[in-house]
């Protein structure tokens, strides 16, 4: 049976792997599609290359190997891989992103009208996105009632077992990975991502194990804390499907002690939040591109190419939003509190449109996730389901001192700042000119004054929303 991969790069709790080695020899291919080319962000191509090449070593330790095929047409590829090995039986894990559930419809017709057998598994989810529906039959706009409505179900999606040891059948020769020229060149910015991941399957649980080891206990209080290891870090590897939500899930209630379970249970929300962002995506019409909520669509966002060329830069004046900037640009993750912090001072004091942040974190997010982003910017920006009321504005300096309180995250991030002493790392201007002389610190030199005054910002992000509020 030919099984194809895609955002499933792993071989335990495998459904349409499982499947296929319990009818005989099996013969694993990953299809670099045209429109999957067309997707990825440049973060992603870094992980996708070293997800595929940790899968293919995963595979010949039990003496198989990935085939790689790069095609315009999935099924035009599968098909000829069909007539070329002989096998007429395809599996593949059901796919729910932008291009999923469609995509998934046309290619199993394709492959079935050409007398090919194709079946479809679960994998990506805990559930199936488009499987919960409210008491008057519509989908969920509302966290809370989703969350319910999915917890009572958490159990009933144990992972699989560790599957039997797998048979191949004989490959023809595929791509190199190399020649599909994922990897970052001139220049070579992925030397911080290569220091901070290790992308694949072992990678995954990895961090999962130390996750549960070391930060479940406090991780209800201290998930909040970027200056510390407060988060488990899984979600590229979710992203990537190197370790399954119900793997996760399933890991996680096991270490449920008396002392952690509130702990836990906020844990197990947060992996639901991503069921809640699929199952927006599934039930609106275009979630990375229109506003959710369509009133929005009259909002009077700010072309300033200029600051948002300081924001991507991490060059805003703000500690902790550049901080998170290139915290981002470094290692191609940031933490949850700084995507807040960071796509509200977009939207909101910089007034710039939501879908431009979007588009900036799909490139360079190694997570990058068609329903988490755009379902998290939008719920930032006002016009999302469920979302942070638009008034609600984030004050950077603030944010920075309740969430990093001794600068630490700062330092790590923004270097010029790290001699300032914590009272002032989140307001530099702030300090005295002798402090800031001690620090080295040359404000408007090498490190900016502020882009905009914050009470000059939020009023007029405020004043921008009432003209929204009076045209509806
Ligand atoms: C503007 C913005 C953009 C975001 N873009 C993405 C994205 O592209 N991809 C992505 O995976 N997450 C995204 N998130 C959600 C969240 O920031 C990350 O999932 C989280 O920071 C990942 O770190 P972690 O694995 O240590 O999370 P943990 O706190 O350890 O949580 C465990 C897992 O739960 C899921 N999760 C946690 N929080 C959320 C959330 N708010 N929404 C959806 N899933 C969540 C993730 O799969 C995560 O790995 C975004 C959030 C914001 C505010």
């Amino acid at each position: 049976m030919i099984v194809v991969f895609e955002r499933d790069l792993r071989l335990v709790d495998h459904e349409a792997l499982a499947a296929a080695a319990g009818c005989g020899p099996v013969f694993p291919v990953f299809i670099l599609d045209a429109p999957l080319a067309a997707s990825l962000g440049s973060a992603q191509k870094w992980w996708l290359h070293h997800s595929l090449s940790a899968l293919n070593a995963d595979l010949a330790d039990q003496g198989g190997r990935l085939l790689l095929v790069s095609a315009d047409d999935r099924a035009d590829a599968i098909i000829d891989l069909a007539e070329r090995t002989g096998l007429s039986h395809v599996a593949w894990t059901r796919r729910h992103g932008v291009r999923g559930r469609d995509d998934d419809a046309r290619l199993s017709g394709k492959l079935e009208a050409a007398g090919l057998t194709a079946s479809l598994h679960a994998g990506q989810l805990l559930h199936r996105p488009d499987g919960v529906r409210t008491g008057a039959g519509g989908f969920f706009k509302v966290y809370t009632p989703f969350w319910r409505a999915i917890i009572e179900r958490i159990a009933d999606a144990p992972p699989l077992p560790a599957p039997v040891s797998l048979r191949f059948a004989a490959a023809p020769d595929g791509e190199s990975l190399e020649s599909w020229a994922l990897l970052p060149r001139t220049p070579d910015w992925a030397g911080g991502l290569a220091a901070e991941w290790t992308p694949g399957e072992a990678g995954a649980h990895e961090r999962l194990s130390a996750f549960l080891d070391r930060a479940l206990m406090g991780y209800g209080e201290d998930r909040n804390r970027p200056d510390l290891p407060s988060t488990s870090r899984l979600s590229p590897h979710i992203a990537f499907g190197e370790i399954s939500p119900r793997q996760v899930v399933a890991a996680a209630m096991k270490r449920r002690t008396s002392r952690n379970g509130a702990d836990l249970d906020v844990f197990l929300k947060e992996i639901v939040w991503r069921e809640f962002a699929y199952h927006l995506l599934v039930n609106a019409d275009d979630l990375a591109n229109a506003n959710f909520n369509r009133s929005f669509d009259a909002f009077p966002w700010a072309e300033d190419e200029a600051r948002f060329k300081a924001w991507t830069r991490g060059l805003t004046g703000y500690p902790i939003v550049d901080a998170g900037m290139r915290e981002l640009w470094t290692t191609g993750w940031m933490h949850n509190r700084v995507r807040m912090i960071v796509a509200s001072f977009l939207c909101k004091h910089l007034l710039i449109d939501w879908r431009r942040g979007e588009r900036w974190f799909w490139d360079t997010l190694v997570d990058a996730d068609p329903a988490s982003n755009a379902a998290s910017w939008q719920w930032v920006a006002g016009s999302g389901a469920d979302a942070a009321p638009y008034f609600r504005i984030f004050n950077p300096v603030l944010q920075g001192e309740k969430f990093d309180p001794e600068g630490t995250y700062v330092r790590r991030h923004v270097p010029e700042l790290a001699g300032l002493p914590a009272q002032f790392i989140h307001k530099p201007w702030a300090a005295p000119s002798q402090i800031r002389q001690q620090a080295g610190l040359r404000l408007g030199a090498n490190y900016p004054h502020p882009i905009i005054d914050h009470a000059e910002g939020r009023a007029r992000a405020l004043s921008a929303y009432q003209t929204l509020r009076e045209a509806s």
